[in-house]
């Protein structure tokens, strides 16, 4: 072999070396990884790619010191496609699986939680405080707020603040009543208490049918952008459906958030919501020829904040 030729044939084993670092190192990245720890990764790659080996020189990974484990600042759901899952009525036994889960996949949800529940499972609720999800309120004994007196509404909303400030030390800013039930008094009293009412844009029924396959087909076909998606973490079958609904929601791009970062900014007090209205000057943006297929729409099924959920055993 020439000089020349054994140059050629060094530079062509230091290519295919450089491909197989690459190739390990993509082996590495899961399933659902957010798109921050994608880029690290390829930066990662990047990095060992740019370090050629000489000829002859081994090729090892330069072993990647273990990220610091920063606390991320909250996606802008201006610019990312955000969903916030919300699971209700816990804590129960059954919310301890489910933390699991979420923190395996750096999943941030929102509980809205029944007072009496956190009293019975006080290390639950400051479990979730601890993992980074927001801590809401659903009453105390899951009353129908829309048709109790102002007292009551009030005493419900009121016990159950205290519970969860006892539990996890947080004062919660949203609630979320009972079968969807509210009128004027429930907004009268929430507003006097600091709690904005966050109902839902998406019901997958998952208290009726308790079918994880069908959650999960209903929430990752029905979540659109700035939805607000209603699960109940008190139901294994709904449990089991979420890592899927996980996989399935940042295959589509989607980003988890809690409902106050879905919003951004502090909720008015007694006011409604629903959903994460897209900006308006979205709409007036030239649409251009390839339009975001993902642009929200209504969902294929009116799901009605007023839907009953089920009643208490
Ligand atoms: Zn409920």
């Amino acid at each position: 072999m020439t000089g020349r030729g054994a140059r050629v044939a060094r530079r062509w084993a230091a290519m295919a070396a450089g491909a197989v670092v690459c190739g390990w190192l993509s082996t590495l990245t899961p399933a659902t990884s957010t798109m921050a720890a994608r880029t690290a990764e390829r930066h990662a790659a990047n990095t060992v790619a740019a370090g050629k080996p000489g000829p002859g020189a081994e090729v090892k990974p330069t072993s990647t010191p273990e990220p610091e484990p920063t606390p991320k600042p909250p996606p802008d759901c201006r610019k990312v496609k955000c969903v916030a899952l919300t699971f209700d009525d816990g804590p129960m036994g059954s919310t301890a699986r489910l933390l699991d889960m979420l923190a395996a996949h750096q999943v941030k949800a929102t509980f809205f939680l029944v007072g009496r529940n956190v009293e019975q499972y006080p290390e639950l609720v400051r479990r979730e405080a601890a993992e980074g999800h927001e801590l809401a309120n659903h009453s105390y004994s899951h009353a129908d707020l829309g048709r109790s007196s102002t007292a009551k509404v009030t005493s419900e909303l009121e016990r159950t603040q205290r519970a969860i400030r006892r539990a996890a030390g947080v004062t919660p800013v949203l609630m979320r009543p009972p079968y969807g039930s509210t009128d004027k008094q429930v907004a009268a009293v929430t507003r006097r208490l600091e709690l904005a009412q966050v109902l839902w844009t998406l019901d997958p029924l998952d208290w009726r049918f308790r079918d994880s396959g069908r959650v999960e087909r209903k929430v990752v076909g029905g979540t659109r952008q700035g939805h607000i998606v209603l699960m109940h973490d008190i139901h294994s079958t709904t449990v089991d459906a979420v890592p899927l609904i996980i996989k399935r929601l940042a295959e589509k791009g989607y980003v988890f958030v809690t409902v106050s970062e879905l919003y951004g900014k502090p909720l008015t007090p007694g006011k409604k919501y629903i959903e994460r209205e897209p900006e308006p000057l979205q709409k007036q943006e030239n649409p251009g020829p390839q339009q975001n297929q993902e642009k929200p729409e209504k969902p294929d099924k009116p799901d009605k904040p007023e839907e009953p959920e089920e009643p208490e055993e």
